[in-house]
């Protein structure tokens, strides 16, 4: 049998042992789209042809909030009710301040302990990859391998530092922010950009002494929230407290993610949300090629060092380099 010929079935029988949920399968599959290496790519794209009718299924949702808000508490907690009504979950942690072999905020296994533990949950953290557009990337296509294995519920988790919330946003149905109780959002450390994203506010910790506090802090999002302009016609964004560690609340999140969802699928919203994420994903994916190939171009390979360096020193503008750099991919 050729190499092709046996990376095929390699591929096909692994595609199998995912559709079936087996979790090993779905990790290792995970680990291939994540290498840098081309057979595992080529791997990797093949489980996932094979497994593209399967995909898509899942209630999708992102979950971004900053450091020490909660985020695992609350996932933890989130997660346990939906097991207990029969759901199958699986998170996805993006951590956007992780080298790919670096230390990783969200991937520590001891966050999350009961759920890390039961069959019916699948956690796995992402790792950066370095550029953001890789982020999405890996985390996209891990995401649709977990729906192919049947994960009926996928939350998307990331820190919400950076940028990294907005390519969350462009991968996920429901969106949803925790926030601190009683701060403002100077005080959250997260960008307003991720307020103006969300569908869902929750503030976090709302006991003991915090709850009233934590009360005022959703009037306050609640007001803040009547002066925007809602981003969906179908959707008002809703502000809810939890407390992740009294595990009260939680049903209502739940409830809120669902008719959210229902809202948007009634609407067509879903449909045209996801429409629009897989075709900006499709023109990602060309505009990673292109550069790919350009890079590794032996005419232009050599002249971007120098071109970089114009654009930093501010001797070339980047329109110019970008110019002049498609011109000596053009004429050789
Ligand atoms: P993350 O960094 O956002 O994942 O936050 P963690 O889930 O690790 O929680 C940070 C800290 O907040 C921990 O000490 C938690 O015990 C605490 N915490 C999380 N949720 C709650 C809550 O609902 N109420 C209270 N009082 N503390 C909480």
């Amino acid at each position: 049998m050729t190499g092709a010929g046996t990376a095929t079935t390699d591929a096909q029988a692994q595609a199998e042992r995912v559709r079936a949920g087996d979790r090993r399968s779905l990790a290792r599959a995970i680990t291939w789209i994540e290498s840098t290496r081309d057979d595992h790519q080529a791997l990797a794209q093949e489980i996932l042809e094979a497994l593209v009718a399967e995909t898509g299924r899942a209630a999708r949702i992102g979950i971004t909030g900053p450091p020490g808000v909660g985020k695992s508490t609350f996932i933890e907690s989130l997660g346990l009710a939906l097991i207990e009504r029969g759901h199958r979950l699986a998170v996805l942690a993006v951590d956007p301040s992780s080298p790919v072999t670096g230390g990783s905020i969200l991937g520590d296994k001891t966050r999350m302990e009961q759920l890390s533990v039961d069959e019916r949950v699948f956690i796995r953290p992402s790792p950066s990859g370095g550029a953001l557009g890789g982020v999405a990337h890996r985390t996209r296509e891990a995401m649709l391998l977990c729906e192919a294995a049947g994960f009926d519920v996928v939350i998307v988790e990331t820190v919400g530092i950076g940028q990294s919330e907005v390519a969350v946003r462009s991968l996920v149905d429901t969106f949803l922010v925790l926030l601190q109780p009683g701060s403002g959002d100077e005080l959250q450390g997260i960008k307003k950009g991720a307020l103006e994203l969300a569908d869902l506010l929750v503030v976090n910790k709302a006991d003991g002494e915090q709850k009233a506090i934590a009360e005022r802090t959703r009037g306050e999002h609640e007001m803040a929230l009547q002066l925007r302009r809602p981003s969906s016609k179908a959707w008002t964004p809703q502000v809810l407290t939890v407390s992740s560690v009294e595990r009260t609340g939680i049903d209502e999140v739940w409830e809120a993610v669902q008719a959210h969802r229902e809202a948007l699928g009634q609407s067509g919203e879903l449909e045209e949300r996801r429409r629009i994420q897989a075709r900006q994903w499709m023109w990602t994916l060309v505009g990673e090629s292109l550069e790919r190939i350009f890079r590794a171009h032996p005419e232009v390979a050599g002249q971007i060092p120098r071109w970089e360096r114009a654009v930093e020193a501010q001797e070339a503008t980047p329109a110019a380099a970008a110019r002049a750099l498609l011109e000596a991919f053009r004429s050789s």
